[in-house]
């Protein structure tokens, strides 16, 4: 199938793009304009690649131990905790953030307490 597209008319060329799957590479001519991958096999690995390194990285934090990011703070981290800085810093973030769109500082404080 489509083996009468190989190595027909050189013009075409210029809107042949490499595969995106870094094992592949190989050249091809997409049927969508969007398409990065010369077949659903190359677009199944790359999928199915990038699945399981999420898989992993979800695994890897949930197993490491982490310290919020927060200068002088070094709250070790829920394993739950999405974020890199701890619930105290994130509160104290959000504090932060609505003192910046002007809420008064000593309100905000007292409302948090
Ligand atoms: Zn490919
Ligand atoms: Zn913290």
């Amino acid at each position: 199938m489509r083996k009468h597209f190989v190595g027909v008319t050189v013009k075409k060329v210029s809107s042949s793009r490499d595969c995106a799957n870094p094992d592949c590479k190989k050249s091809f001519m997409p049927r969508v304009y969007n398409a990065i991958y010369c077949n659903a096999e190359c677009r199944k690995i790359i999928t199915n690649q990038k699945v399981l390194q999420r898989y992993y990285d979800k695994k890897a934090r949930l197993n490491s131990r982490r310290t919020c990011l927060t200068k002088a703070c070094g709250t070790r981290l829920s394993r739950y905790n999405e974020e890199d800085i701890c619930e105290q810093c994130k509160r104290e973030r959000f504090i932060m953030r609505l003192i910046g769109w002007g809420w008064s500082e000593s309100k905000v404080r007292r409302d948090f307490e």
